[in-house]
């Protein structure tokens, strides 16, 4: 059979590729289900008005209830596209997992519980024609906030900005509107403890902060309680400062010194008294004193440790289960 000469055969069809939307909303979703319709309403109302193209990007992180059906059946309706991770992976994960699938020119990372009052993205949008490459949202006030909360928060940015370059700004939040160039960088580094409020300090760029006001959750309760807190504290603190690793050569040198010190009291004092009553108890307290130092510090070695072998390991910071759109052209 001879085949029909290459000039002959049909010419083939290139569908032109689909252009790129102008603004990509990146939701992350953990048991969001009584949330997430009206949130993905309220974000193409907006952006609608906002913009000439969109996509909303709903990343379930491993959500036990009905987000993710909630969402796929919201497809057919809303410019969407679910991405389902294999587990929960937590927040800062299912961010980058869906700022990694974007496609925008510029990325809007928005809360699935509507606490973020979406009237905000104009001024967003505002300063970024005038060349900001990332606008911010802070929190005005937290009097909402327990005093404890508050103090622990106040503590933690105290400690985390402790020696280090790049000022992470208290009472930011993850929601914000970002260049493709930010959004490039931010999924270009390849750490996987990731503590996203430092990163986005950390890649620089020109920024702006917005202030507003949170709302009320609309339904269900914080995912972050104390523990969760705590954690991603630690992340932080462990992705974002060296001091308290190198502390404890102070702190050693001091009771050190304060030793020496002692010793040396000791001596002229049995010079000019004499050996009195043995004194059990200054010895108890210092071997108490010094055993819980030292715990302390083999405690900061083990943080840094941790993460040094999470990094050593090189796991994927998420696993993607399902990528549904509407179009399915991104299976
Ligand atoms: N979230 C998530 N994975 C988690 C915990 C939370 O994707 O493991 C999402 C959650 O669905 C919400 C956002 O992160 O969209 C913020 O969570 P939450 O409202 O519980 O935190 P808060 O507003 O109290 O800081
Ligand atoms: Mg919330």
């Amino acid at each position: 059979m001879s085949r029909r000469p290459e000039s002959f055969s049909k010419p083939q069809i290139v569908p032109s590729p689909k252009p790129l939307p102008d603004l990509s909303f990146v939701i992350p979703a953990y048991n969001e289900a009584g949330n997430i319709t009206k949130t993905v309403a309220q974000v193409d109302a907006h952006a609608r008005r906002l913009v000439n193209s969109f996509e909303i990007i709903i990343v379930d992180d491993g959500s036990l209830d009905a987000t993710f059906e909630e969402s796929q059946a919201l497809c057919a309706q809303y410019p969407l596209r679910v991405l389902r991770l294999s587990r929960n992976f937590g927040k800062e994960q299912a961010i980058m997992a869906g700022l990694e699938r974007s496609v925008g020119a510029a990325v809007v990372i928005l809360d699935a519980d509507l606490q973020e009052p979406l009237s905000h993205l104009e001024t967003m949008l505002e300063h970024r024609a005038e060349g900001y490459n990332m606008v911010y949202a802070v929190r005005a006030q937290r009097r909402d906030e327990t005093w404890r909360k508050r103090l622990f928060t106040h503590a933690f940015y105290a400690l985390l900005n402790i020696g280090s370059d790049t000022a992470i700004p208290a009472n930011a939040r993850d929601f914000r509107l970002m260049d493709r160039r930010v959004v490039d960088a931010l999924c270009a580094l390849p750490e996987r403890n990731r503590f996203m409020k430092g990163l986005y300090g950390w890649v620089g760029f020109r920024t702006k902060a917005v202030a507003i006001e949170l709302l009320p959750r609309a339904t269900g309760a914080s995912k972050f309680g104390f523990a969760g807190l705590f954690k991603l504290g630690l992340t932080g603190l462990t992705s974002f400062t060296a001091w308290p690793l190198r502390v404890w050569t102070g702190i050693g040198m001091f009771i050190a010194a304060c030793s020496i010190l002692y010793a040396l009291w000791i001596a002229v004092r049995t010079l000019i008294f004499g050996i009195d009553v043995p004194g059990w108890s200054t010895l108890v307290v210092a071997v108490m004193l010094l055993g819980g130092v030292q715990l302390i510090s083999i405690g900061v070695l083990g943080e840094y440790l941790s993460r040094v072998f999470t990094e050593v390991k090189g796991r994927p910071g998420f696993i993607i289960a399902e990528d549904f759109s509407a179009d399915r052209e991104h299976q």
